[in-house]
């Protein structure tokens, strides 16, 4: 049997087309998919800036997955036909440190559904055993819109992001970059208790976004003093938590100029891979006593987290859905992923 999918052939050639649709084998799930959103991995992936896809790779992009469950295969329990779930896309051998200690997207000998794996950008994927037996797949109400459960990836990813910043009530945070994970930051750290959030962004219909979604002051970041506006918002003491949502060399480099003492940034977004080097005051950190993170991907702890607040409705991630395209039309929605102007693009049937 034949399915549709968009799949990567090199830098920039992405094809829709007919492949075999996958046929369940011992242990693995087959899941029709019902929702698979677009995310800045997929983006540096079509441009081939990932390093899981060299030269010669063909595959199908897409790890933010929900979908029904279409095949079980042998000696799987508990699942049903026909049920909705979501699949964390990171799987790891299961049995290292990384793994025993439930950072799993840090295993060295791992695999991961539209990065080492076919994932979600197709009709059907093929979930194999190894992510079945590891507690990958994570019921989904009928209550929940498949397109918004399919964020539990970005948003899991945004708990383990904030994890090291230890956000309490009343603080000050401020998020650089108002793209869907810096909205989804904003949005959790509200969840904590942030007194407020401050979000840079320069793109004029973000900052609107960023206001929309509760920031409590946008600032443009090349028409205003962001150190100025900070400062006022925070009797003169800087951000108490700082998360980079950008990959820009120069904002991790301010951010700990802005931070306040005692204050925790988050490098969030990884920075181009050729030019990964800044400019880094030790002794701000140092006369600062300031904490300086950064986390990669998420773990199926955290996609476990995130499901768990999707599904009990206590962040709303509906407004993040920007667009809806069908598979058929993927490359519309590639071109709307990168319009800089969207927030989430979901591919459905
Ligand atoms: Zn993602
Ligand atoms: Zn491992």
């Amino acid at each position: 049997m034949k399915m549709l999918a968009f799949r990567y052939h090199g830098p920039n050639d992405m094809r829709l087309e007919e492949v075999e649709a996958p046929q369940v084998a011992v242990g693995e799930l087959i899941v029709e998919m019902e929702s698979a959103s677009f995310c800045g991995t997929d983006l540096r992936i079509v441009h081939g800036n990932h390093r899981h896809y060299p030269a010669g790779t063909v595959r199908t992009p897409g790890h933010e997955l929900v979908g029904r469950i279409s095949q079980i295969g042998e000696g799987v329990k508990g699942y049903e036909l026909g049920q909705r779930v979501f699949v964390a896309p990171n799987i790891g051998c299961g049995h290292c440190e990384e793994c025993i200690s439930g950072n799993n997207n840090l295993c060295t000998d791992f695999n991961a559904l539209g990065i080492t794996l076919d994932g979600a950008f197709a009709q059907s994927v093929r979930v194999p055993a190894n992510a079945v037996k590891q507690g990958n797949i994570m019921p989904i109400g009928e209550n929940v819109d498949p397109a918004v459960a399919a964020l539990i990836e970005p948003f899991a990813c945004v708990l383990r992001g904030q994890r090291p910043l230890n956000i309490q009530p009343g603080e000050v945070v401020l998020v650089m970059g108002a793209g869907p994970i810096g909205i989804m930051h904003l949005k959790l750290a509200r969840l904590k208790g942030a007194g407020q959030v401050i979000v840079s962004e320069p793109v004029a219909e973000r900052r609107e976004q960023a206001a929309a979604f509760g920031a409590d002051r946008v600032v443009d970041p090349f028409n205003e003093d962001l150190k100025a506006v900070l400062q006022a918002n925070s009797h003169g003491r800087g951000a108490d938590a700082i998360i980079i949502a950008a990959p820009v060399n120069a904002l991790q480099e301010q951010s700990l100029d802005l931070a306040a003492v005692g204050g925790r940034i988050s490098f969030f977004g990884g920075l181009p891979k050729d030019k990964p080097t800044i400019q880094f005051n030790s002794n701000l950190v140092h006369y600062k006593e300031l904490i300086v993170s950064a986390t990669t991907a998420c773990s199926t702890d955290n996609c476990r987290q995130a499901a768990n607040i999707v599904n009990s409705g206590r962040v709303d991630l509906s407004p993040l859905v920007s667009a809806r395209v069908r598979l058929a039309d993927a490359a519309e929605g590639l071109r709307l992923a990168e319009d800089r102007k969207s927030l989430k693009v979901v591919l459905v049937p």
